[in-house]
């Protein structure tokens, strides 16, 4: 297995419900590491690029929406296998059907408010990390 990174969001229904670090805890217990984290608010341009992959997609608008309605926190982790890990460590994008013990089973509101992203791909990864980070932000 490979030593891999990912890119993670701490959406704006967590950061407005105070409980990033509960989230935190779960990433780290899960073994992930986080090498690089910052709270920001994003623009609605920039929101509107990050998904731009969704922009055909009929809750697009409201998306960039809800990504702009309060702070984030964009976060690389590391570990073996990252980019699926965390995927697992997520769970379904819809919290009702997210596994006991996922971030979404345990802190989602709704399939739009589910409280963090996670890169699709290695590949994915690697730009959407780029989008938010220089390599001087990222430690081991
Ligand atoms: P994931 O975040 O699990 O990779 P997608 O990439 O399909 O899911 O969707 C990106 C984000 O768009 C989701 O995390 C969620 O916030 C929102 N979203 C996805 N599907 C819907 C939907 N049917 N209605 C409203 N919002 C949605
Ligand atoms: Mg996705």
């Amino acid at each position: 297995m490979a030593l891999e990174r990912t890119l993670s969001i701490i959406k704006p229904d967590a950061t407005r419900r105070n409980v990033t670090g509960g989230i935190n805890a779960v990433i780290e217990k899960s073994g992930l590491r986080i090498v690089a984290q910052k709270r920001i608010q994003l623009t609605e341009n920039q929101a509107k690029a990050f998904y731009a992959v969704h922009a055909e997609r009929p809750f697009y608008n409201d998306l960039v929406q809800f990504m702009v309605s309060g702070p984030v926190v964009v976060q690389v982790l590391e570990a073996d296998n990252a980019v699926l890990k965390y995927r697992d460590v997520m769970g379904a994008t819809n919290p009702a059907n997210a596994d006991a013990g996922t971030i979404r089973a345990e802190f989602a509101e709704s399939i739009e408010a589910n409280s963090v992203h996670g890169s699709d791909s290695l590949e994915n990864a690697a730009i959407e990390i780029a989008f938010f980070f220089s390599g001087c932000e990222i430690t081991g």
